[in-house]
C-alpha cells in the first residue's frame, strides 16, 4: 500500500535529551551508595568526609556516577561537627593558626578535594576571623572555592563577607536583611531546602526559602543539593528539593543549570518536551532514561 506504512507508524513524540542531575551536597558515607549506579543522579559532590575513605569511593565509584569530594570539615578545635555521631573523627580538621589554614588547604589538594569545607556553627567553638580569613586565602591562592556551613547568628554574613564561593545550605537560622543577600549575590548557595521539611516545623523552611527567593531576585545562583545521608533522604533524585528550588523562583535554563549537570554531557533521554517548570522538570525525570555511555 505504498505511502500508507506511514500511518501504521504510531505518533511518536521525539526524545529530548539532557544531562544528569548533580547533586553538589551529599555525605556518600551515610547512605548506601550503590543505590545511585546507573541512576538519574551522574554526579554527586561529597561536602565533608574522612578525605582517604571518599577519595577510593571517587576512584571505584558507583556505575555511571562522577564523585567529586571536598575532604574533611574544617573547623576550629572543639568545634561543629566534633564529636557528633556520625562525623567520623578523620573527617573533621582542626585548624587553630593562620599557618594552620594553609597546611591544611594543601592537605585538600594533595588528597584530590575539590573544594575546602568550612563549618561556621554558632553556639560551639568558632574559627576566629584571621583563621577563616587565612584559609579563603589559601584556598584561593590553591585555585580551589571555600564551601561553608554556616548555621546560627552571624555566621552566614562572617561566611559572605570573608569572601566564600559558597554557602551548602541556604541560610534557615535566620533572615538574612537585604543588603546582605545583595552582597552574597555573587555567590552559590547549594539549595538543601528539603532537610528542613519536617512536620511541626516549618519556620526553618520558611526563613530559608525568604532568604532563597531574594538571593534568587538578587542575581545569586542557587544550585540543588540535598545533604543526602542527613536524616531520610532518597539516594537519587529528591523531588521535593526540586519543587523547592520551583518555590524559590527558579524555571527554565535557570532551574535545568540549578539540577543538572553541563550540557555538554547528555545522559538521560526522555519522550516529553524540554522540562520548563519544577514539576515539568520532576515529571521528565521520572521518564527518562539513562543514555548508553560513549567512550572516553
Ligand atoms: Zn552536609
Amino acid at each position: 500500500m505504498g505511502d500508507g506504512v506511514i500511518g501504521s507508524v504510531p505518533d511518536s513524540v521525539p526524545e529530548v535529551t539532557l544531562p544528569g542531575v548533580v547533586d553538589r551536597h551529599v555525605h556518600l558515607g551515610l547512605v548506601d551508595r550503590a543505590l545511585l549506579a546507573d541512576g538519574r543522579v551522574t554526579e554527586v559532590h561529597d561536602l565533608g568526609w574522612d578525605p582517604r575513605e571518599v577519595a577510593a569511593w571517587a576512584a571505584d565509584p558507583p556505575s555511571g556516577t562522577r564523585v567529586r569530594y571536598a575532604g574533611p570539615f574544617h573547623t576550629a578545635p572543639r568545634g561543629y561537627p566534633t564529636g557528633r555521631s556520625w562525623a567520623p573523627d578523620a573527617a573533621v580538621r582542626h585548624v587553630a593558626t593562620p599557618r594552620e589554614a594553609a597546611e591544611a588547604v594543601a592537605d585538600v589538594v594533595a588528597a584530590g578535594g575539590f573544594a575546602v569545607k568550612v563549618a561556621l556553627h554558632a553556639g560551639m567553638p568558632l574559627l576566629p576571623d584571621d583563621v577563616l580569613a587565612a584559609l579563603v586565602s589559601a584556598a584561593r591562592s590553591a585555585g580551589v572555592p571555600v564551601l561553608v556551613h554556616a548555621e546560627g547568628d552571624g555566621q552566614a554574613q562572617r561566611a559572605i563577607d570573608v569572601g566564600a564561593d559558597t554557602l551548602v545550605h541556604v541560610p534557615w537560622t535566620e533572615v538574612l536583611p537585604d543588603e546582605v543577600i545583595t552582597r552574597a549575590a555573587r555567590m552559590t548557595w547549594i539549595s538543601t531546602l528539603g532537610i528542613h521539611d519536617a512536620p511541626g516545623n516549618s519556620a526553618g523552611l520558611e526563613r530559608a526559602l525568604d532568604n532563597a527567593r531574594r538571593f534568587v531576585a538578587a542575581g545569586g545562583r542557587l544550585v540543588y543539593g540535598t545533604d543526602m545521608g542527613n536524616g531520610p533522604t532518597p539516594v537519587g533524585v529528591n523531588e521535593r528539593e526540586i519543587e523547592f528550588l520551583g518555590e524559590a523562583g527558579l524555571e527554565g535554563e535557570a532551574l535545568r543549570r540549578a539540577v543538572l549537570g553541563p550540557p555538554s554531557a547528555p545522559a538521560l533521554a526522555a519522550p516529553l518536551p524540554l522540562p520548563e517548570t519544577a514539576t515539568d522538570l520532576i515529571a521528565w525525570l521520572r521518564a527518562s532514561r539513562r543514555l548508553p555511555r560513549s567512550p572516553r
